[in-house]
């Protein structure tokens, strides 16, 4: 079986050069790039080819896209691709959103239509939260009277002395006494209906709101 060449364009002059060798179970793929090879790393270049999307390709030969496309089929490397394109397709989608505030405004229609409640809160208690809440309903038609899914952004934590500690567990909980309210390194989190984090940490909305949307698109009939 012949071995298949690509070339892509990326961020340099010189298009990259993927290899793709046997199929099914057996396909090897090889790009020349520097996620590539590293070996381990499984590049962009080749998740979008094994996508079909030849939009990058210096001289697309639908020819070869196809016999590519033929000998994947029961590649694993298959399952791979679309998995690092949804994540790409996240990413994109997180890109310009700068905060849950305008989550809200761009994704509330499409939950809605899901059967969500949504809920906007912002500049809410002591450690200033904004947070978009997802409602489910009980069986009856009753909204539920806490959401099953929150993008929280939670401004402050606390202190005390240089250690960042937990209201509940710490305070509440535990006994140290906070002193000082600071600013939190990672704001963003997820959390589920009896307060516990579902998801997170994140110092960056992109990379809370892929999660977010992943739980959010289950509907409010799955659990969490
Ligand atoms: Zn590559």
């Amino acid at each position: 079986m012949s071995t298949l060449v690509f070339y892509v364009k990326g961020s340099v002059k010189e298009p990259y050069r993927i290899i793709a060798e046997g199929e099914g179970e057996n396909l090897r793929t090889f790009c020349n790039c520097p996620a590539g090879k590293k070996g381990a790393a499984f590049c962009k270049h080749v998740a979008y080819l094994l996508q079909g999307d030849v939009g990058k390709l210096a001289s697309p030969s639908m020819k070869d896209v196809t016999e590519l496309a033929r000998r994947a089929k029961g590649s694993p490397l298959l399952a791979k691709a679309g998995d690092r394109v949804d994540n790409d397709i996240s990413q994109a989608e997180a890109a310009g959103l700068a905060s849950v505030a305008e989550v809200h405004a761009k994704f509330m229609p499409e939950l809605e239509d899901l059967g969500w409640t949504t809920v906007l809160a912002e500049r809410v208690g002591e450690q200033d939260k904004d947070r978009m809440e997802l409602y489910a309903r009980y069986k009856n038609g009753n909204l539920r009277v806490r959401p099953s899914i929150t993008l929280e952004f939670v401004r402050f934590g606390y202190e005390e002395g240089s250690r960042e500690i937990d209201w509940s567990t710490d305070v509440i909980g535990g006994s140290a006494t906070p002193a000082t309210l600071i600013p939190r390194q990672k704001p963003f989190g997820i959390v589920r209906a009896d307060g516990g984090t579902l998801a997170g940490p994140w110092k960056h909305l992109s990379a809370a709101l892929p999660k977010f949307l992943e739980l959010a698109r289950r509907g409010p009939i799955a659990k969490f």
